[in-house]
């Protein structure tokens, strides 16, 4: 499936939505699934403590049973007593166990109260109403003799003899919250225990929270406990201003609430915690796949753009890589033509200045493309006076020798029309792709329009520069063609290795003759073609007599060989196309040739020429001079050398 990438960028916010409406919903599933776990926990936290209180209450009854029957066997005091130190001793949880037997009180560790009748009443383990065989538990209090929070389990006897015998027995409730204070929800959720007639904590992981109200158990939760609701939940109460939910329970033997729970706030953070964690790293995940996927993407396309064998190609594929990537909607690809120093864009048929800002910043370091207003570069005033546009300057960076800077070469200029939002990511890659693509496209170029042997231009470059040249109706310009007189007896008398060296004589030549901005070519074999620039046909044929008198004057030597030469030249004015220019031209070269050679004749004179030979005007008549410092007896058939 070839998806386009600009659709792909326009998918990032889509995905990016649905990503977090996700995260929400998974968040919010965190945090039921949390919740339900904290419940959970908080609920096995009740039964581990009831089962835990159970024993305790178990074990303090038997205890009292046990007491209680040996008081009603012995009626022995010391026998009791004994066995009540013996208990308190084993077992850590029970600080005292007391006997009132009338207005005397007897406790363990020799504790002993006489007359007590009057104040016995007042204690919290006293029930006045509490009827023999029955177990009264007290509510919390600090006893008098330990001052250890405790509550009471009391058992009063029915001894014969006397009226009130009441067995008591302290059980330690601070030792008992110090075990049950393991029990935890989640981090900070502790178990607690009230006493439901009088709302006092009973049990509690802070010491100084034992004997207090309780503010877990208000109103609505008595209410419904009285309602006969044994267990429930309580889902938000306010505390210290933190919102708490427990679950409480009143099935342990002591008939207290027990409660568990935590700040609600923990498990909003647990779920928030993982959720953004999760999340985090599922964003990371899918947006290193998106961006992966971009950018490679990005590569396989831009490497495309290598394959354009010609400028317009490589416009039209840059367009496409662009409008795929970017969303672009025009590309202006310009091309640095060095010899001429100007900007060309081949598509548009477009040839511009370097606009004079970027000349500026070129010295500086203006890789990347920047938003250009159509007030500061003529370019962007012609291609796109009304929308947004980028320029990315082209350049190739090499570095020479030591030198620590490296110099800049610029090869051509980008320009990108309404660029979408993406660009800043692709730019870099697109330039350096386009740069890429662009030397190979140039150094192609070279090659194809090069003639190997003389580094003049050839004759595809020469048709193609008439073309363009054609269209540029503010100049003149003519065509000449050059042929070396006689060449083939040169190649004979000399060997053709002599003949090479002619050739590369000529071209220099012509290099030295000519203006820089005319196209010097090698037609084909000892053929030549000049296209200049000339206000006339005079000064054409001034700048071509010249070169022909160049030619004649050099004394060309190779391989201990010298000789002379002349050139015929035709030439004719680019006009009516670019054939018949050329046809123009070779019939005023066919004319001389004809006449006798060595001579320079302007394709708009044929009809007024003679056909008879005639030969140039201020130059004498001669075919190819030949010199031989070392004439060679098979060479010298027709011609000899004249060192004239
Ligand atoms: P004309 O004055 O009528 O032009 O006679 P010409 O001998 O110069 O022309 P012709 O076309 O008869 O011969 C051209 C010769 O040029 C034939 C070919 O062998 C030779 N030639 C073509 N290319 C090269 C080259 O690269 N090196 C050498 N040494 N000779 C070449
Ligand atoms: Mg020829
Ligand atoms: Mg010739």
């Amino acid at each position: 499936m070839d998806l386009k990438l600009k659709y792909l960028i326009n998918l990032v916010i889509p995905v990016f939505l649905i990503l977090v409406t996700v995260l929400i919903y998974v968040g919010y599933s965190d945090y039921k699934a949390i919740q339900y776990s904290a419940y959970a926990q908080s609920r096995a936290n009740i039964n581990v403590a009831q089962d835990y209180l159970n024993q305790h209450h178990t074990a303090a009854e038997n205890q009292l049973y046990l007491l209680a029957e040996l008081l009603k066997d012995q009626s022995d005091l010391n026998s009791f007593l004994s066995a009540a130190q013996y208990i308190v001793e084993r077992q850590n949880k029970f600080l005292e166990i007391g006997l009132l037997i009338g207005t005397s009180y007897y406790g363990t560790d020799g504790f002993r109260v006489d007359s007590v009748s009057g104040k016995a009443p007042g204690r919290p383990w006293y029930d006045k109403d509490q009827l023999p065989g029955e177990t009264f538990l007290s509510p919390i209090y600090q006893s008098k003799s330990t001052q250890q929070w405790c509550v009471a389990m009391v058992r009063k006897v029915a001894v014969s003899d006397q009226t009130d015998v009441r067995i008591l027995l302290e059980l330690d409730v601070s030792a008992m919250s110090a075990d049950l204070s393991d029990l935890k929800t989640m981090e900070d959720g502790y178990v607690f225990g009230v006493d439901a007639i009088t709302h006092e904590v009973v049990i509690h992981p802070e010491p100084e929270r034992l004997g207090t109200k309780s503010v877990g158990t208000k109103r609505g939760l008595v209410k419904q406990i009285s309602a006969g609701e044994k267990s429930g939940e309580i889902p938000s109460y306010e505390y210290k201003n933190e919102f708490k939910f427990s679950v409480y329970d009143t099935n342990d033997r002591f008939g207290w609430i027990l409660l568990s729970g935590t700040r609600n706030q923990e498990i909003t953070a647990s779920a928030l915690k993982m959720g953004v964690v999760g999340g985090t790293l599922l964003m990371i995940l899918i947006f290193i796949l998106l961006v992966g996927y971009l950018f490679s993407r990005v590569h396989q396309v831009g490497g495309q753009l290598l394959d354009a064998l010609e400028f317009e190609e490589l416009h039209i594929q840059l367009s496409k890589l662009l409008n795929d990537t970017i969303g672009s909607r025009q590309v202006y690809l310009f091309v640095m033509n060095e010899k001429e120093g100007i900007l060309e864009e081949h598509s548009h048929h477009l040839r511009e200045n370097i606009p004079p800002d970027l000349i500026c910043r070129l010295s500086g370091c203006q890789q990347l493309g920047r938003y250009c207003r159509p007030e500061q570069d003529p370019i962007v005033r012609r291609i796109a006076p009304q929308e947004s546009c980028i320029r990315l300057p082209l350049m190739n960076m090499s570095r020479h020798g030591e030198s620590s800077c490296p110099t800049k070469q610029l090869i051509g200029l980008l320009y990108i029309i309404r660029p979408g939002k993406a660009y800043p990511l692709f730019a870099k890659m697109i330039v350096n792709y386009t740069i890429s693509a662009l030397n190979q496209l140039l150094l192609a170029h070279h090659i194809r329009s090069e003639d190997q042997m003389t580094g003049l231009k050839n004759k595809n470059f020469l048709r193609k520069q008439m073309e363009s040249r054609l269209e540029d109706t503010d100049s003149r310009y003519y065509l000449a063609m050059i042929d070396i007189d006689d060449f083939k007896s040169i190649n004979d008398t000399y060997g053709h290795l002599f003949g090479d060296q002619v050739i590369l004589q000529i071209a220099a030549l012509m290099h030295q003759s000519f203006h820089s901005n005319s196209v010097l070519c090698r037609y084909g074999g000892e053929e030549f073609a000049v296209l200049m620039e000339a206000p006339d046909s005079e000064t054409a044929r001034e700048k071509l007599v010249a070169f022909c008198r160049s030619v004649r004057a050099e004394d060309i030597h190779a391989q201990d060989k010298r000789c002379s030469l002349t050139v015929s030249v035709g030439f004719s004015r680019l006009a009516d196309g670019m054939e018949f220019t050329i046809s123009q031209a070779d019939k005023a070269l066919y004319r001389v040739k004809s006449q006798g050679k060595n001579r320079v004749l302007y394709a708009g004179e044929l009809s007024s020429e003679p056909q008879t030979p005639e030969l140039e005007r201020n130059v004498s008549p001669i075919s190819a001079k030949l010199k031989n410092k070392t004439p060679s007896s098979e060479n010298t058939r027709s011609r000899e050398c004249d060192c004239g």
